[in-house]
């Protein structure tokens, strides 16, 4: 099986192995972009730029998702295969019975791989000519966990706050999806009219078909698209033959039950502020589904390969501070 392999035990496979993903045409210098002038340190796995203006040191993981971790390359690859391989991912606690590592340490290793799977910021709008996208909003979660909101009144007050749950209470999240093609996901605040018209506006291209339920959020952006079509959930109905073809959101609701039972399954104490993270891990997996081709050590190169520029640091990340390396 794949995950016996070397690069996943041992960390000088490893580093070879991730140094011909990352550098297919010789070492590129992340300082200046010089490529193949560098020499080898002492130091395993550290190089020296070798252009006279430069001759600033890197070394394989610099400017990656990885830089400055002290936690064996092999160790990183197992989790980025891991979670590139299982449908629904797989939880901090797994990386660290597995591993070995300390729970600090599979945290943080499973956040920064979630980071590398992020959609780089300029990506173009879904959908296009004769395509259908799409989009549909669901509720996950609590807003905050049951400790933080207990019943408290304000000093000298009578209002309560927190106290009893609404639907108002759970985490929004609206996702498009291209029929057959790409999804992109969002954890919103509240997922109002502004809010969803502005996310549909900046994120699906004006001639797509847009397919929706009969949510009264998409009825004045829908006249912006090529058409916009719509199935009556509350009437029972799913899919509509019209001859353009069926009317359904049928991938938005699939995408949604697969990320549902993941995070019941595997991922129980998600902190509302982490959500945004673990939808762009469902995204980045639906994306490179098999269906289009991709399989699971492909799936994992391919994140390999885009986990420069998106260092993510502990701090940012956990928000208290304490590096974990
Ligand atoms: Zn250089």
């Amino acid at each position: 099986m794949f995950l016996q392999q070397p690069q996943f035990h041992d960390d000088e496979a490893a580093r070879a192995y991730f140094e011909r993903i990352r550098w297919p045409d010789g070492r590129v210098c992340p300082h200046c972009g010089v490529i193949g002038a560098e020499y080898a340190t002492k130091r395993a796995g550290r190089y020296r730029c070798g252009a006279k203006e430069c001759r600033k040191d890197f070394s394989t993981t610099t400017g990656t998702v990885m830089e400055q971790s002290h936690i064996g390359l092999s160790k990183w690859l197992w989790v980025f295969y891991q979670m590139c391989a299982s449908k629904k991912g797989i939880s901090s606690h797994q990386v660290r019975r597995s591993l070995g590592v300390s729970m600090k340490a599979a945290w943080f290793m499973t956040h920064r791989v979630r980071e590398a799977m992020k959609a780089g910021g300029l990506a173009a709008p879904l959908g296009g000519p004769g395509k259908v996208v799409e989009v549909d909003e669901t509720y996950h979660g609590k807003i905050a966990e049951a400790s933080e909101r207990r019943t408290k009144r304000k000093r000298g007050s009578t209002t309560k706050l927190g106290g009893s749950r609404r639907v108002g209470d759970k985490r929004a999240i609206v996702t498009l999806i291209e029929r057959g093609g790409q999804a992109r996901t969002f954890h919103v605040a509240k997922a109002d009219l502004p809010t969803v018209q502005k996310i549909v506006r900046e994120n699906i291209a004006k001639e797509s078909r847009l397919h929706t339920d009969g949510s009264g959020l998409y009825t004045a952006v829908g006249k912006e698209f090529a058409a916009h079509e719509s199935v009556d959930h509350s009437q029972e109905e799913y899919v509509r033959y019209e001859p353009t073809g069926p009317v359904h959101n049928n991938s938005a609701e699939s995408y949604f039950s697969v990320f549902k039972r993941g995070m019941k399954g595997v991922y129980q104490h998600c902190q509302e502020k982490h959500l945004h993270r673990y939808l762009a891990e469902f995204d980045y997996r639906h994306n490179t589904r098999t269906k289009l081709g991709v399989d699971d050590k492909q799936r994992a190169d391919l994140l390999l390969a885009g986990a420069e520029g998106k260092r993510l640091t502990y701090r940012r990340t956990h928000g208290k501070g304490q590096h974990a390396r």
